[in-house]
């Protein structure tokens, strides 16, 4: 194993055959190497510094059904939310005043959210804020939205693949999604200019370990800017509520695989990861992640967000708890970096 992965690390890249036999048999020393170099590959590029951007979740109302996430329209149980353009504005300009120049605007599907209302949005934010960078998670949209909101300043786009192979992508997800779709998507955010993001959860019900090389392939097909990945946490009221959580080592052994494979992406530790386990952020840090993402919502609605259960949303997860981060990150000879980020 060791052999793979110097030369994942002297190469910087594998054969699928070699990324499963990577994936399935690395004994605890090549994982230790492996985070450490990812740990070196993201310090020659970005130092001790990490990125953060403000997350704001502005609705959770959602006309999909995936199987794994709590905001599922089939989940009668959740508590559907939307936020105003105002209390968007607000949010963004109190992170402004925090030191944040990232906004990243996600939420469910809302069809409300027609491009007559986000135009104006984006506009507004650009204007006020030109120099911080707008991301958004909004889901699937035609491309001709996605390049109306791009011409609004809408800079980067996040839209996790969820799953490279056919199969787990349509065990995932409703009939009337189809991976065909989200991938047309992907492409569209690419040629439209967008820094784009893809990802997918590890430990996802049913996903092999064959599945997850194809997510590597795919990623090496498309070259996302940004990879957000993190561990699958059930949530109660879905289909999943009683399939296990992603594993901790598996996710950290993918991120420092996918910092050795894309020496240039932004790549977050998770909320997810964070939620996994009380230290994921630090040793997703410690595996070559290099941006964290608060929580910009109002407090009001932060709980209503829930797409897998006990999500974090406090402490050095909070906007507010920028200071704990700060404090975290000393802890391991880090500091925050306020600036935009962009993908160089
Ligand atoms: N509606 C937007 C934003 C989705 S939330 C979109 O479709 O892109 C962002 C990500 O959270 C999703 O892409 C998914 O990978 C992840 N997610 C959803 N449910 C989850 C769960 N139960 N466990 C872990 N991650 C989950």
């Amino acid at each position: 194993m060791y052999e793979l992965a110097e030369r994942l690390v002297r190469e910087g890249r594998l054969s699928a055959p070699e990324y499963l036999a990577l994936l399935t048999r690395c004994d605890d020393s090549t994982l230790a190497f492996l985070r450490n170099e990812a740990v070196r590959t993201a310090q020659e590029r970005f130092g001790c510094a990490i990125f953060v951007r403000g997350l704001i979740e502005i609705g959770s109302i959602c006309r999909n059904d995936c199987l794994y996430c709590g905001l599922r329209r089939s989940n009668r149980r959740a508590e559907r939310y939307r936020l105003t353009s105002q209390q968007i504005l607000s949010a963004c300009e109190a992170g402004y005043e925090a030191g944040f120049r990232t906004f990243v605007l996600q939420g469910g599907e809302d069809p409300w959210w027609n491009d007559e209302r986000l135009v104006p949005l984006i506009e507004e934010i650009h204007r006020r804020w030109p120099e911080a960078a707008l991301t958004l998670s909004l889901g699937e949209r035609e491309e001709a939205s996605y390049r109306r909101l791009f011409e609004a300043g809408a800079a980067r786009y996040l839209l996790r693949h969820e799953a490279a192979d056919c199969a787990l992508y349509e065990k995932l997800h409703p009939a009337e999604m189809s991976h065909a779709g989200r991938l047309n998507c992907i492409e569209s955010l690419k040629r439209i200019g967008y820094q784009t993001g893809m990802g997918m959860m590890v430990g996802a019900p049913g996903q092999s370990p064959e599945a997850l090389v194809e997510d590597i392939l795919l990623m090496e097909r498309i070259v996302p800017e940004m990879i957000g990945i993190g561990p699958f946490l059930p949530h109660h009221d879905t289909p999943y509520a009683g399939e296990p959580a992603g594993d901790l080592r598996l996710t950290l052994l993918l991120l420092a695989i996918l910092r050795l494979r894309f020496p240039r992406a932004l790549i977050p530790a998770t909320t997810a990861l964070a939620t996994l386990h009380p230290r994921g952020r630090i040793e997703g840090i410690l595996s070559g992640a290099n941006v964290v993402m608060p929580n910009l919502s109002p407090e009001q609605v932060r709980r209503k967000y829930a797409i897998y259960d006990g999500k974090a949303s406090t402490g050095a997860e909070a906007a507010e708890g920028l200071r704990l981060l700060a404090r975290e990150l000393e802890t391991i000879g880090y500091r925050i970096n306020f600036s935009r980020g962009d993908y160089q």
